[in-house]
């Protein structure tokens, strides 16, 4: 038996696993959200993992941030404007 085919095979196919593991975990990441709540009184955004942040002009839309600047994850923002 050539085992020399076997290790290889195997180190290909431990390889595939290692890429489909990784896209799964950017995937579960990119699924967490971080909620960004507007606090209309101090003018800024109270975000879900205990930070905040205010802009200049508008919001997180209007400026274009996608992903939360203290957990990475992605933002949610919460309108509680009726
Ligand atoms: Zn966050």
């Amino acid at each position: 038996m050539d085992y020399d085919v076997i290790f290889r095979f195997v180190k290909r196919l431990l390889k595939k696993i290692s890429t489909v593991i990784k896209k799964i975990c950017s995937l579960i990441k990119s699924m967490n959200k971080c909620e960004w709540r507007y606090d209309k009184e101090d003018g800024y955004y109270e975000t879900e993992c205990e930070s905040n942040f205010s802009f200049v002009d508008g919001g997180p839309c209007d400026n274009d941030i996608t992903y939360c600047h203290n957990c990475g994850n992605k933002i949610k923002v919460i309108d509680d404007e009726e």
